[in-house]
């Protein structure tokens, strides 16, 4: 059996009596795409905030690319490749779509300190993010100002910025929120084409893209993974058609 390029171990997180992260053992394999789902507060995004290093679990292990990186800082995680979405908030709307990436491609390259002016100019970060932005297909938005861009086209931005460090993992947390139809469709098609090439752990609420983007699914209930496999298994499951009784689509 292939080592997985992520996987935890019986991690725990706890908030005073409330077990957030109860002994959670996941894993993701290269290329696949593992989804964690489950209803609010679950423990999702306590589990993402282990994985990132800025939720430091009670015990149990994370390991990634060969690694232990229980107790690693973020940075040292991001520089093995391990990285999440950024969000909408880390985005400078005046500067246009490839800017913005290029910043992300300077941060990635560990320069101390450059004027913004550099990335207005500099080819060495210019070339790069003009790859990641081919990547998530918006190319044709690159000499746009952030602020011009769609709802959808900002999140596909922010994925583009966290492809600057060429990651093999990359954390998605809900990449769909906000979304029309047509813009969960065009993020279901592009998050599509990008499976393979990276591996993906996809925080979602909305479950057609979960069932249609996904290879594994883990459902987490009360910050305990109760089922973990194929999209079929996890439709068929017993357990998780409890846990989702009357939740849009999922019993459907
Ligand atoms: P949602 O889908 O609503 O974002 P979630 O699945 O991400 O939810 P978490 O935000 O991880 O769930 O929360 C899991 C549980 O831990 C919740 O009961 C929440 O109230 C609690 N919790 C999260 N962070 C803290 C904290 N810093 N201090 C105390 N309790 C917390």
């Amino acid at each position: 059996m292939t080592v997985p390029l992520l996987s935890t171990d019986r991690l725990v997180k706890r908030y005073g009596g409330l077990l957030a992260t109860d002994n959670v053992s996941i894993d993701v394999a290269s290329g696949e795409i593992h989804a964690l789902i489950g209803p609010n507060g679950a423990g999702k995004t306590t589990l993402v905030g282990q994985l990132t290093g800025n939720v430091a679990p009670d015990s149990g292990t994370i390991r990634f690319a060969g690694q232990d990186i229980t107790r690693l800082p973020t940075h040292r995680r991001v520089h093995l490749g391990l990285a999440r979405s950024f969000q909408i908030t880390s985005v400078l709307g005046e500067f246009t779509a490839l800017e913005n990436v290029a910043l992300a491609v300077q941060a990635h390259a560990g320069h101390s300190f450059r004027f913004l002016r550099d990335v207005r100019g500099d080819e060495s970060l210019r070339g790069p993010a003009r790859h990641c932005l081919e990547e998530v297909g918006l190319d044709a938005r690159a000499g746009m100002p952030a602020s011009a861009l769609s709802h959808g086209e900002q999140r596909q931005l922010e994925i583009a910025m966290a492809l600057a460090g060429d990651p093999s993992l990359l954390l998605l947390d809900e990449p769909m929120a906000g979304m029309g139809v047509e813009e969960s469709q065009r993020m279901i098609a592009f998050l599509r084409a990008l499976k393979g090439r990276r591996a993906m752990l996809l925080i979602e609420h909305d479950m057609d893209a979960v069932f249609q983007l996904a290879d594994r699914i883990t459902v987490l209930v009360y910050g305990r993974a109760i089922a973990s496999g194929t999209p079929a298994e996890i439709r068929a499951d017993e357990a998780v058609r409890r846990a989702y009784l009357g939740d849009d689509g999922m019993v459907a």
